[in-house]
Formats: C-alpha cells, sequence, structure tokens
C-alpha cells in the first residue's frame, strides 16, 4: 500500500516533473486540453481494476453491477449531449473508434472517401500507413489551392467518379465549419454512408457553438480529450439501427475489456460538458481562436511573410501559414517553445517543405481557455506570438510575460504533487 514517490521514485519524478511543465507553460496543441480534477479522480480509481467484457446488463463477468452503473450513465449523458440515438462509450482512443466504425460500415477492400492528410486529415481517414489506407481502397478530397477550403461542388464532382462506399466529413487542422448538409446529399446522391470524425470540435458542437453533424451522418466518432476535456479515449454515436453492428465491431471486433475508470470518467466528462460554464468556456476557446487569427494577419507580422489559412477561424485553432517567411514551421515550434508556448508544426497544403520540417504551425486555444483565459489574455498571447514570428524577438522578454500569464492563471491549485 505504499505511496508511487516510495514505489517508484522514478515515475512519481515524472508526474512531478511534468505538472510543473504544464503549469509554467502555455499549452496550445489543439489537440490538447487539461481534463478537470474531478476527471483524474474517477480514472486514477479502483475501476482499472475491473474486467468487465460486453455491455451493461450483459457481461462476461460477475461483479459489474457498479460499473454498469457507470457505463449506462455514460451512455445517457453522451446521448442526451449530442441529442444521438445510440452511443457506445468503449472505444479505447479516437483510432479505435474510427477502426471499429469503419468495420461496421464497410468490407475491407471497399472504398472510402476522406480529406487528405496533408491537406488536414486524419491518418485514419486513409492514410497509407494506417488500417484505414491498408484496408481499404482510398480516394482523398482537398481544400482548393487558392482559398484553402472545400469546395462541396468539387467534393460532389469527386464522389460521382469515385463511388466511395464511404464518405468521411472531419479533420485535424481545418479553421472552418463543414457543410454537413452538403456532404449528406453527396453521400445520398452517390449511394454511400456518411461518417464524421468530430474529433476536434466535439467540444463546440456540445456547446451549441458549432454546427452538429448528428442529425446528418450514419455514424459520428469523436475523441473525449480534445475541445471536450475529458480522459483520452473514443466514443461513437449514430442513429439506432447502427446499434448491433457497432456494438459487435467495438467488442468484440477490435478490442477486449474496456477501460472501465476511463468509461467513469467520460460520465463526468459529458455531465460536465452539458454545464453552461462548459459552453461559456467553449465561447472564450472560439474568441481566443479568433483574437489571435486576427493579430497575426496584422502588417507587421504579414510583412515577414506569416499568414493564416483561409484568412481566420471558425474554430478552436489557428492554421499559421509560413510558406513565404524565413522561418519554416520547425524554426517556429523551437522559437516558441523556447518562450514557453507550447504548439506543434503542421504541413500546409501544397507544402514546398519536408513533412518534418513543414511550412506551417497549429495553434489552439482550448486548453487556455480551460486554464481561464479570456480575450484580454488571449490579445496578450497573440502579442506574444507575433513577437515570435518577427526577427530578432526579444526571449528573455518574452518568455517574462508568458510566466506571468501563466502564474496568474494556476492550474490544478492545491495539488504540490500529482
Ligand atoms: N480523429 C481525429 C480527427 C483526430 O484529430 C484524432 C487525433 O488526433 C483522432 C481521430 C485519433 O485520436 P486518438 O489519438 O485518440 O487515437
Amino acid at each position: 500500500n505504499a505511496p508511487l514517490s516510495e514505489v517508484d521514485p522514478e515515475i512519481a519524478a515524472v508526474l512531478n516533473n511534468e505538472l510543473a511543465r504544464q503549469r509554467d507553460t502555455l499549452e496550445m496543441i489543439a489537440s490538447e486540453n487539461f481534463a478537470p480534477r474531478s476527471v483524474l479522480e474517477a480514472q486514477g480509481s479502483v475501476l482499472t481494476n475491473k474486467y468487465a467484457e460486453g455491455y451493461p446488463g450483459r457481461r462476461y463477468y460477475g461483479g459489474c453491477e457498479h460499473v454498469d452503473v457507470a457505463e449506462s450513465l455514460a451512455i445517457e449523458r453522451v446521448k442526451t449531449l449530442f441529442g444521438a440515438e445510440y452511443a457506445n462509450v468503449q472505444p479505447h482512443s479516437g483510432a479505435q473508434a474510427n477502426a471499429a466504425a469503419l468495420a461496421a460500415m464497410i468490407k475491407p477492400g471497399e472504398k472510402i472517401m476522406g480529406l487528405s492528410l496533408a491537406h488536414g486529415g486524419h491518418l485514419t481517414h486513409g492514410m497509407k500507413l494506417n488500417f484505414s489506407g491498408k484496408l481499404y481502397e482510398v480516394a482523398a478530397y482537398g481544400v482548393e489551392n487558392d482559398t484553402h477550403r472545400l469546395d462541396m461542388e468539387r467534393v460532389r464532382e469527386q464522389a460521382l467518379a469515385e463511388k466511395p462506399q464511404v464518405i468521411i466529413a472531419g479533420w485535424s487542422a481545418y479553421p472552418r465549419h463543414l457543410d454537413f448538409a452538403a456532404f449528406r446529399s453527396i453521400a445520398d446522391e452517390v449511394g454511400a454512408l456518411l461518417w464524421t470524425d468530430m474529433a476536434h470540435f466535439a467540444g463546440l458542437v456540445a456547446a451549441g457553438l458549432h454546427p452538429s453533424p448528428v442529425p446528418h451522418s450514419d455514424v459520428v466518432t469523436s475523441t473525449v480529450h480534445k475541445t471536450l476535456s475529458g480522459p483520452r479515449s473514443g466514443v461513437i454515436l449514430a442513429k439506432q439501427e447502427w446499434a448491433k453492428k457497432l456494438n459487435s465491431n467495438v467488442f468484440p471486433g477490435q478490442q477486449g475489456g474496456p477501460l472501465m475508470h476511463v468509461i467513469a470518467a467520460k460520465a463526468t466528462a459529458f455531465k460536465i460538458a452539458g454545464t453552461e460554464e462548459f459552453k461559456e468556456r467553449q465561447k472564450r476557446v472560439l474568441e481566443g481562436a479568433r483574437i489571435i487569427a486576427e493579430r497575426l494577419m496584422g502588417a507587421d507580422v504579414t510583412e515577414h511573410g506569416v499568414s493564416v489559412l483561409t484568412g481566420g477561424t471558425d474554430v478552436h485553432l489557428v492554421l499559421v501559414d509560413l510558406r513565404h517567411s524565413e522561418l519554416d514551421g520547425q524554426q517556429a515550434e523551437d522559437l516558441l517553445h523556447s518562450v514557453g508556448i507550447t504548439v506543434n508544426r503542421n504541413a500546409v497544403p501544397n507544402d514546398p517543405r519536408p513533412p518534418m520540417v513543414t511550412s506551417g504551425l497549429r495553434i489552439g486555444t482550448p486548453a487556455l481557455a480551460t486554464r481561464g483565459f479570456g480575450s484580454t489574455e488571449f490579445a496578450e498571447v497573440g502579442e506574444i506570438i507575433a513577437a515570435v514570428l518577427k526577427p530578432g524577438a526579444d526571449v528573455e522578454g518574452l518568455r517574462a510575460r508568458v510566466s506571468r500569464l501563466a502564474a496568474d492563471f494556476p492550474l490544478y491549485p492545491g495539488h504540490e504533487e500529482w
């Protein structure tokens, strides 16, 4: 019964060092967030000990009466949150939710059509080294060269030519709303199913600040840990007619025993996502991204070859285009890191630089909004990023400004260690 610090001081040190890093820096990776203490408590609990293969009320193990309550609460809450007829809360991750969803919808060898990885799609939407690219035939659509936006008429023409069995709506790096009604009508016209992967923008949908794909899609998948700020994991939503197929493709199709501690933490996250406080936070997420995009479109920045893809954002992230900047994505990421801001470099469409270097940055606001940042702080963050992207940045001075902001918004107050 000895504590972690005694049993394994090396790992205890990793936890504490990581807590200090999260506290002292500004986290702006668009796919990250801070799970609330309540979610961490549910996840770091005795539920990790329990095997519960099967579904609530139909388990292959005894002693599931309490974990059944947790899973049923998670299912009911997420259905209510998104207005879905069916939910499966067992996927261990977004990628596993996607693998199960595809396996339920089509057979290996059939064709999927999603946004290309190079234009902001996800690995699981057909990248050749991923299961999705190995098991299925892949056609990819892309954004337009000039606007960097989707042109739904061009997506339609491509779908008519390719005749995919599944059309995928969803992205990891695209700063605008998708037209789900147009995707639905294209899918109907070509006889395809429509799968939406809302991993990135699910929190915005939950708050009613982004169009919902649920009424338009046959199947919707999501992660729970991005804008939703729950535990690292996945979820599947669908119309009731998909229930049997999706359930059996998650378990036993893709997974064995569900992670009941994570499922309990999902239930808590879905409860929080239904609150007014969560909605208010998502408003700050959007406002922050808009403020930063606008700042990075200022003349003092653009004269150094920096621009913002699509000229702004509708969501929680900003895509910075460095194709005409002396800084490449790697250098810009490193410079921001040196002042205490964590972002990830990101290829832009038709990127002339190699994938490990790239000509772009993806900057997200969810984690800082969770920390409490509002328009004043996001304006200051925009100033700091703009200063970093211009030549001759005062790294020491900027680092001090970042430290002040971080100190003003304590993360997990009251925890000396974790
Ligand atoms: N789908 C999208 C659109 C994503 O952006 C991601 C993660 O980056 C995933 C799925 C995969 O989620 P996970 O990392 O939990 O497997």
